[in-house]
């Protein structure tokens, strides 16, 4: 029988520092004590108010803390009569073209959710309801730095269950076209990036990170959404980016970075496909252990990985995390210091 004798948690305002339960076998030795990782939710709700980037519709977003083994799911408010209730997942994505959307079987969906998505795993948090009056998730900045600036800010709760990591045990590959993305073993989440533009403000850029110890909230979470002028154009005539602004999205025609104050990197652009990136492996359900490689990828190539993966059962293992690999989960090591190399 197992009693904890022990369980940290995070002081206020800290992002994820190290947390661990301590299990004792009763009357046993001290070798017979587990070590695990806990699972992370916040301390208290967070609210977002904002426009959605291609609705051009308003919409209020909250954040709402969530008990162990809950996972991430959506509920729309405004739904009424039907299923409201959407999970996070990968198999749950319906289309993934422009952005991320996920549905349920009744039907009902939620967008552009990987810059939210990627915050949470960025900040190591395992557990929200994120309620929402709309279709869309608010864009804010264009990057990920509103989030994590919100999620560091309230900090975050331990609660009582073990974390599962997803470890990748061999090369699971897609392509399409020139396009393609691949996850192979590593003892990190590591992400290697590369674009290759006809746009000379952003033409080719490669860059490869491990997302240990905070790596994604100081180098990744600020780089915001970028698109050429003249795909801004075709996709207003469509329907589309109609809540796009100068203020959320990186704006590029051939040399000029049309954006006023110009880039917040020199290679954002690559910067922000490793954050969508993030994002999207974050549907994987548990954080994950490998090394993704995107070559001209996007949103629907990461998914389609993510579904051979699952399809793979020998090229996958769930396990329960232990200290030596929460050292390396992307949200160990945050430190409050880390919220000012924010935007
Ligand atoms: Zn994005």
């Amino acid at each position: 029988m197992f009693h904890e004798v022990a369980k940290s948690e995070l002081s206020a305002g800290a992002g994820v520092a190290t947390c661990f339960g301590v299990k004792r076998r009763a009357g046993e030795a001290s070798r017979s004590i587990e070590v695990r990782a806990l699972q992370t939710t916040l301390k208290a709700p967070i609210g977002f108010t904002g426009t959605g980037l291609h609705s051009g519709r308003p919409v209020r977003m909250t954040l709402r803390p969530a008990s162990a083994e809950y996972g991430i799911w959506f509920r729309r408010t405004d739904v009424e009569g039907r299923d409201a209730l959407i999970p996070a997942r990968w198999d749950a994505v319906v289309d993934a073209r422009l952005c991320t959307r996920v549905a349920n079987a009744s039907g009902v969906e939620v967008s552009t959710i990987e810059h939210l998505m990627a915050a949470l795993a960025g900040c190591g948090v395992h557990n929200l309801l994120i309620e929402i009056d709309g279709p869309e998730v608010p864009i804010l900045d264009g990057s990920a730095a509103p989030f994590v600036r919100a999620i560091l800010a309230r900090g975050l709760r331990m609660l009582d269950a073990p974390v599962r990591v997803l470890r990748v045990l061999d090369v699971v590959e897609v392509r399409e076209g020139d396009a393609w993305a691949r996850l192979a073993p590593a003892r990190t989440l590591e992400i290697d990036f590369a674009i290759d533009f006809a746009d000379a403000a952003i033409g080719r850029q490669h860059k490869a990170l491990s997302l240990a110890n905070g790596t994604f909230v100081r180098e990744l979470s600020d780089s915001r959404t970028f698109c050429r002028k003249a795909d801004v154009d075709a996709m207003r005539a469509n329907g589309l980016a109609l809540g796009g602004t100068m203020e959320n999205a990186v704006v590029v025609d051939g040399s000029e970075v049309l954006t006023p104050g110009g880039l917040r990197h020199p290679d954002e652009p690559v910067r922000h496909k490793m954050l969508d990136a993030l994002g999207d492996l974050a549907l994987a359900g548990a954080p994950l252990l490998g090394r993704y490689v995107g070559h001209r990828a996007g949103h629907a190539l990461t998914n389609r990985l993510l579904r051979a993966l699952f399809a793979r059962p020998d090229a996958f293992r769930m396990t329960l995390c232990g200290p030596e690999t929460e050292r390396l989960l992307p949200g160990a090591g945050l430190r409050q210091t880390d919220i000012l190399a924010v935007a």
